[in-house]
């Protein structure tokens, strides 16, 4: 089965797609997959290199600007450009633009970890050179952006120029029409120092507001003899190599990337000593480490799909690119787009906790554990953030952030998702119970949990007996500033109740550490007795007639867009509608109730689980790509599988396919993990919950079997469905019960299970 994604285009509308597709990272760096010799003035690119959370603040300008609302937002910021090299052959200089291309193809390694195109040219002159890009942004080394490139030719001798340049004159995207794509403040990164030292290139850069820095420090190996002579400019270094070509070439350029967040104020200490550390270290060095990293990970996280080969090409892109951007230390989370664009200015949103954590957790749980601690040192922002917004105590996480402040400017859709911090809380609750780490929930878990549902106290109210909560947005961003969102209120009820559980579990397990804790945010038992009591009453709509859950209380009373009679271009409705027009019809952008009936399925009957999927899918328009894959998962629970298929498939292929025309600003995350997600919660149907763990894998009628395995509580567990079979190993730790089609099993080393 293939490990390699490829594209054979040159047309200008699919390079600048294949920029996202194509680009590299780590987590911490990413670099687009622009052209090293660059495309021609007035040719469209986003070129770009990224390293996570390095961003800067700009003031946010409003036309009213009301009490309360984010002075400043923070941008992901592109930063110095260590692409671009460009190559002469005699005075042609290499570009598919002039000469002729014969041949060219790029492909993404997904199980060696790099990137190559494959070129065949012909030069204005008619000199006929192949050549190959390769580029690398190292797992095992996070400063590390290597390129290589190789050169041949059967017909021409003679001499060659290569001149590379480090740029630090560069500035962040800009498309004015589209708001998902910032709009002003491009030009953020200054130039602070340009130095070229025996043979590294240096230029450092600072950003205006928030003055991070960050640098990038290169240096060169080429194959022949050659003459160089470096140029160092006010923001730029150009370094030229001249040799006489006798067929065959190679050339190496290595870059360090470093930044103030991770490397001290001395950047040019820090890089010098890492240029040094990796002195004789190769492109074929780097090369070895990202298989043998890679094979680590596809151990635990690869998916095996037989009979539907696009299918499995889509899941191992997605899953590779999630973990390109996954940050990995307390700076960094995974933005929206990832490191592969700038489309949401490289903001942090909900998408990590439901659609992008479980992927880690289940395959890779220290990966997941990163992400849940930096929203731990976000907490005190948080807390800050709740006061703001008018509560006494209590911490609301920002609904966009890139270092902890809420970033959003447009409130309805913005700061009014309260229900980010039951995400968050949900999802802290969920690496409980798939690792049964206490010591981390003591550490860390528990405050996030008690503050979180402190702020549903301060939120809600108690009216007729039950506990209510007025005047916020759920998931869905069609439908603004609400009362009683059915998804919300599930959510912050499970919130407090598992901090009323946790402070119990606490009190008896670890007192002393609940003491410490309690003091640290004075806390106190009674508090503990409220949250019980508030999800005790938590009031969760429901529609007698229609046997549904409405999304809130006035959802039902609203017109019905009439979604089939409106024109096709006018998709996504938030570019085309005003959004008052919208929030007046019952449409939904993205999946909500029907969400909270995946994330909280024992809430409901399936009855009115099912009655609520099929009206709310007559509303939808999966306007966000967030949605079609929580419709897949809910299609599989209730016996759906060709609908299941049906959702799966656009989210399997969505950005390979650019289904929603906007790729070139970055890859969705969010529904990267959501191809996941339908295949494990939704085909396979696994569930984790303090029962335990339990799975009904169903197979889509086009694949003859699929196969992955997921990590509990310290076991690797195999699960294998093939058209008339489900097969379970246990492939690591210690036996386990478990229920299987609703049947309890217990699961050994020795017995497999086969049904
Ligand atoms: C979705 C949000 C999501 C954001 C970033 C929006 O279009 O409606 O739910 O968090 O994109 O992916």
């Amino acid at each position: 089965m293939s490990w390699k994604i490829s594209s054979f285009s040159t047309e200008e509308s699919q390079i600048l797609v294949d920029e996202s597709l194509f680009f590299i990272g780590n987590g911490y760096l990413g670099v687009r997959g622009n052209f090293e010799e660059g495309l021609l003035p007035g040719q469209k690119t986003i070129r770009g290199s990224y390293i996570n959370a390095f961003h800067d603040s700009v003031p946010i300008s409003y036309g009213e600007k009301l009490y309360a609302f984010p002075e400043s937002q923070q941008k992901l910021l592109n930063i110095i450009d260590a692409q671009t090299i460009a190559i002469y052959f005699g005075e042609d200089r290499f570009s598919l633009n002039e000469g002729e291309v014969h041949s060219f193809e790029r492909h993404l390694h997904l199980d060696q970890g790099f990137s190559e195109r494959i070129i065949e040219w012909c030069s204005p002159s008619g000199k006929r050179i192949n050549l190959i890009f390769k580029r690398i942004v190292s797992f095992c080394e996070k400063e590390v952006f290597i390129q290589r490139i190789e050169i041949e030719s059967a017909d021409y001798r003679g001499q060659v120029r290569v001149v590379s340049t480090i740029n630090g004159d560069v500035q962040n995207y800009v498309d004015k029409s589209d708001p998902r794509v910032a709009s002003g403040h491009a030009k953020l990164l200054n130039v602070t120092r340009v130095e070229q030292s025996d043979s590294i290139s240096f230029v450092e850069c600072e950003t205006t507001n928030t003055h991070l820095k960050t640098a990038c420090a290169a240096v060169y190996s080429v194959t022949s003899p050659y003459l160089r002579k470096d140029f160092a400019k006010a923001s730029s270094i150009e370094t030229e190599f001249i040799f006489e070509f006798t067929g065959k070439a190679e050339f190496e350029k290595k870059a360090i990337f470093t930044d103030t967040l991770r490397h001290g104020e001395d950047l040019r200490a820090a890089s010098f000593a890492l240029q040094t550390k990796l002195h004789e270290k190769s492109f074929d060095h780097f090369l070895q480490g990202q298989t043998v990293y890679l094979e680590e990970f596809w151990n635990y996280a690869d998916i095996v799909i037989t009979g539907d080969s696009t299918i499995q090409e889509g899941i191992r892109f997605n899953l590779f690119h999630l973990l390109q951007s996954i940050g990995r230390d307390r700076f960094s989370n995974i933005a929206a787009k990832g490191l592969s664009g700038e489309g949401y200015e490289g903001h942090y949103f909900w998408d990590t906790e439901i659609y992008i954590f479980p992927v880690f957790l289940m395959t890779h749980p220290e990966m997941a554990k990163s992400l849940l601690l930096y929203r731990y040192s976000i907490l005190d922002q948080a807390r800050d953030h709740a006061k703001e917004m008018g509560h006494r105590k209590g911490a609301l996480y920002p609904w966009r952030t890139i270092s902890g402040t809420e970033c959003s400017s447009y409130f309805p859709s913005g700061s009014a998702q309260y229900h980010i911090s039951a995400d968050i809380a949900y999802s802290f609750i969920q690496y409980y119970l798939v690792t049964n780490d206490l010591a981390f929930m003591r550490d860390f878990g528990a405050e996030v949990l008690f503050e979180t549902a402190r702020l549903w106290l301060e939120t809600g109210h108690f009216s007729e007996g039950s506990f209510k909560i007025d005047a916020i947005t759920g998931p869905d961003e069609y439908t603004c500033i609400v009362n009683n969102n059915y998804y919300t209120n599930a959510m912050a009820k499970h919130n407090l109740l598992w901090a009323a559980k946790f402070f119990r579990l606490l009190e008896t397990q670890v007192q002393e550490a609940l003491s410490a804790l309690s003091r640290k945010i004075g806390l106190k038992t009674e508090e503990m007795d409220a949250w019980q009591k508030a999800a005790d009453s938590m009031y969760l709509p429901y529609d007698e007639t229609l046997m549904i859950n409405p999304q809130d209380d006035t959802f039902l009373q609203k017109a019905v867009w009439d979604l089939a009679g409106t024109p096709k271009e006018d998709f996504p409705l938030l570019l085309h509608y005003h959004p008052l027009t919208i929030y007046r019809y019952q449409v939904c952008k993205q999946a909500d109730t029907v969400l909270a009936h995946f994330l909280l399925e024992d809430e409901q009957s399936v009855e009115t689980i099912r009655n609520s999927f099929h009206y709310y899918e007559n509303i939808t328009t999966h306007d966000s790509s967030l949605s079609t894959c929580i419709f897949s998962i809910m299609a599989s629970k209730l016996g759906n599988g060709e609908k299941a298929y049906q959702y799966f498939n656009e989210t399997a292929r969505l950005d390979l396919e650019d289904t929603h025309g906007n790729t070139k600003d970055g890859l969705h995350m969010a529904n990267m993990g959501g191809t996941w997600l339908a295949i494990v919660f939704g085909f396979a149907g696994l569930r984790i919950n303090e029962r335990g763990l339990s799975l009904s894998p169903i197979i889509p009628d086009k694949w003859s079997g699929y196969r992955f395995s997921i990590r509990y509580q310290g076991r690797k567990i195999q699960i294998e469905r093939l058209a008339e079979q489900t097969i379970i190993h246990l492939l690591e730790g210690d036996g386990l019960s478990l229920t299987v089609y609703n049947q309890p099993y217990l699961l050994e080393k020795e017995t497999s299970i086969i049904i």
